[in-house]
């Protein structure tokens, strides 16, 4: 059985035996490219190629690319432990043409690869094309045979990629896997398409347009291809398993949270297990690049996964910071093919602990709070946003933790509340600073910390009380 370090390596192995450059993943703090939290796809670091910047003495790449998607256009935060198919860190394997190859290229090298090299059946394959993509249509059925049926045509932007809300994007083309009818879902573009048994293995992008901030679009001078396969979801198919997380490498990763926490990985907490692993990778990941907890911007992002990672800990029973004991066993997994890990580890070790440390002291009470408020509410009521804020300023609750605590009981947090209850403070706060005499310096202090609570990766939460942290 492959190994996902083995399948990496066909992987890139493949594309290199055809003529493709292996090219290293980039950090996943992109380079010059503010309106990208994090790296999510392989083709971010070759944005400037497909749109002509930027030329390089390669027109074909591949990689095995570091992504988090967590925040942006791209947020896979919620799915995270309870969905098969989605992590906040993963890996995306993928091939690039810049002007070189288009379509019908790149249809074969994806087939030959799956069916070939990887063995896949073809009869548990199929694929979507966008709707009015009849050329991507006429090379899957000649390449591939597949059967009309098997050639499903979607009118919707999922088979229209785009990174963020600029940048290079174009049609695509995907592949689904059948895992069969012992499990729930239904086939892409049907009503049941949200469902685990068909998971969306690789997406073939035809990079032709560039989107514009004003909303405009214009053709690209060439035609590329960009690519991206989730290394865990081929892994999954490849080990002959349904979910991601029980593929070698993230098994490994659950039986070390298991261990740690002496809570059985398969018994009730199993999601809680999941979670902690998918968390443990994507902070580890994000310090070794770079970001370390804040109050704002990515370091807020990294800093809400850290302490929704420690809840699940907390709820598996842990009283003693977890996190940094479960490094070692990343870095055994990983550190060869991302050597950076190996690097930042007593840095990544250090940041877990001290966040795990803080936040344990404001923890234990915030939870009590959180069950007193929900014993005080009519049965299946929404928590008050009143509340939602209290857990936030006072013991360091991001929003998105209280919200992940109150799913496990079906219940959700009335955010409309939070939202007045954060903008009565904020108006609170300046009426304080007007008073201080200090108005015309205030005023553009507000006015920046406005702008910046607007955009969608900082939020408000440069006030958050240092006792919370
Ligand atoms: P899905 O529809 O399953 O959420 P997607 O369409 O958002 O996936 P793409 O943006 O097309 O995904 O990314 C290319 C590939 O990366 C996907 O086909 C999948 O194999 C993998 N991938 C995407 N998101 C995740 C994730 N959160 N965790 C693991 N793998 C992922
Ligand atoms: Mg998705
Ligand atoms: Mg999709
Ligand atoms: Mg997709």
């Amino acid at each position: 059985m492959p190994s996902l370090n083995d399948i990496r390596s066909t992987f890139l192995n493949f594309f290199e035996r055809n003529d493709h450059r292996i090219v290293e993943s980039s950090p996943l703090v992109p380079r010059n490219d503010p309106t990208l939290m994090f790296t999510n796809s392989g083709m971010v670091q070759f944005k400037n190629l497909f749109t002509g910047v930027e030329t390089r003495d390669y027109k074909r790449a591949t990689t095995s690319q570091k992504c988090v998607r967590a925040g942006g256009k791209h947020n896979d935060l919620d799915n995270v432990g309870y969905t098969a198919r989605h992590h906040t860190f993963f890996e995306m394997l993928g091939n690039f043409s810049f002007g070189d190859y288009f379509k019908s290229q790149a249809i074969p090298y994806a087939w030959e690869l799956l069916t070939r090299d990887f063995g896949i059946p073809r009869d548990r394959l199929l694929v979507t094309v966008y709707h009015t993509d009849d050329e991507a249509a006429d090379i899957w059925k000649k390449v591939a045979g597949l059967s009309d049926d098997r050639i499903i045509r979607i009118p919707t932007s999922d088979n229209f990629w785009q990174m963020g809300p600029t940048g290079p994007c174009g049609p695509c083309t995907e592949i689904f896997y059948d895992h069969g009818d012992h499990i729930w879902g239904g086939p892409p573009g049907s009503a049941d398409e949200d469902g685990d048994r068909f998971i969306e293995i690789w997406n073939l992008v035809f990079m032709q347009n560039e989107q514009f901030e004003d909303g405009s679009m214009r053709a690209l001078d060439m035609q590329s291809i960009d690519t991206g396969m989730g290394l865990e979801r081929i892994g999954a198919l490849l080990q002959g398993k349904h979910d991601n997380y029980d593929t070698d490498l993230m098994r490994s990763l659950i039986e070390a949270s298991a261990h740690a926490t002496s809570a059985d990985p398969d018994g009730p907490g199993k999601v809680h297990h999941r979670v902690i692993a998918d968390h443990l990778r994507s902070t580890s990941f994000l310090i070794a690049d770079g970001v370390m907890p804040s109050n704002e911007g990515r370091g807020y992002v990294l800093r809400r996964i850290m302490r929704r990672a420690m809840r699940h800990a907390h709820m598996l029973g842990a009283r003693d910071p977890v996190m940094f004991r479960l490094v070692p066993a990343l870095i055994r997994q990983m550190g060869e093919a991302y050597p950076e890990l190996g690097r930042a580890q007593p840095l990544i070790e250090e940041t877990l602990k001290l966040e795990e440390t803080r936040f344990r002291q404001t923890l234990d009470r915030g939870l009590r709070l959180l069950d007193d408020e929900l014993a005080k509410l009519p049965e299946g009521a929404n928590l008050p946003g009143e509340a939602a804020f209290k857990l936030y300023d006072t013991y360091g609750f991001p929003l998105d933790l209280t919200q992940d605590a109150l799913r496990e009981k079906g219940r959700s947090v009335d955010t409309a509340g939070f939202d007045a209850a954060m903008a009565e403070q904020k108006a609170k706060a300046r009426a304080a600073w007007a008073g201080s005499g200090e108005t015309r310096d205030a005023a553009i202090w507000f006015d920046l910390a406005e702008q910046h609570g607007a955009t969608e990766f900082l939020g408000y939460d440069t006030e958050e009380s240092e006792g919370a942290i």
